[in-house]
């Protein structure tokens, strides 16, 4: 069928790729890419030899124009991003929106995603979580970001860079309630991955301790704040009183 196939890739290890994931590859006319050199290698580790075509942040417009040229005529494309789901703090979104909005099938291939991957191993997956992707790079936009948030009854997903993490933690620490736990979850299914729970007031001497607990690629999950229980009684009476009004 033409349509654009969606397809999650690994975000590290080779092995988390799904079978229909390959079998859509191979089937198709054309590979939509973040990083032709970065796709190629996946292509290529699994004897793959489709054409290639660079999408990306800066011509993520343009590029999805070609590929509604080529669903126009009956041809069959995936859209990839470097690691995991692509329109997940990758480019894809708009490019998806603009074939949608042309009146083409978007197909999504569900995969690896490093979110949802931090998530299962956490053991916070029984709340409701919020995915904050990446904070704003300027400080004053972060912190103010983090404020915003700390307000939100829900476990909080973060990505972070290595370079950026430390700051990032102690800004957490600073505008974050001290109850709240933290998920270091860093390097998942690679080979040094590792996954930590502590107390969030905590982070920054864990990070500190060793120059490896700042290396690599971070998830950082971050507990629901704790319950406030005055308010929640009160909530319960309120809507106990109005269930009974209700017919
Ligand atoms: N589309 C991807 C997904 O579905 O998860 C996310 C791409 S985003 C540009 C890259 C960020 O995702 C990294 O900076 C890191 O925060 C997170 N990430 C990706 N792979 C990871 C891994 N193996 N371990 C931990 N975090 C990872």
């Amino acid at each position: 069928e033409n349509a654009l196939y969606v397809v999650a890739t690994p975000i590290g290890n080779l092995g988390d790729i799904t079978l229909r994931a390959l079998e859509t590859l191979r089937g198709v006319d054309l590979v939509a890419c973040e990083d032709t050199r970065h796709a190629r290698h996946l292509l290529d580790h699994h004897g793959i030899k489709v054409p290639t075509l660079a999408l990306h942040q800066h011509n993520e417009n343009e590029a999805a124009e070609k590929l509604i040229r080529l669903l126009g005529e009956g041809k069959r494309v995936a859209l990839v991003s470097d690691a995991g789901t692509p329109g997940v703090s990758d480019p894809g979104a708009r490019a998806v929106a603009a074939v949608r909005a042309a009146g083409f099938r978007v197909i999504p291939l569900p995969g690896p995603n490093a979110a949802i991957a931090a998530m299962s191993a956490a053991g916070l997956a029984d709340q409701r979580f919020l995915f904050a992707g990446f904070l704003p790079a300027k400080v004053g936009a972060r912190k103010t970001a983090i404020a915003q948030l700390a307000a939100v009854d829900a476990a909080l997903v973060f990505y972070e860079a290595p370079h950026r993490v430390m700051e990032t933690v102690a800004e957490l620490v600073a505008l974050l309630q001290p109850q709240r736990e933290i998920v270091i979850a860093r390097e998942l299914t690679k080979l040094f991955e590792q996954i930590e729970r502590m107390p969030l007031p905590v982070a920054p001497a864990w990070l500190a301790a060793d120059a490896n607990h700042q290396r690599g690629e971070f998830v950082l999950v971050v507990s629901a704040p704790p319950a406030r229980e005055g308010m929640d009684a009160e909530t319960e009476r309120v809507l106990a009183a109005l269930l009974t009004e209700l017919p």
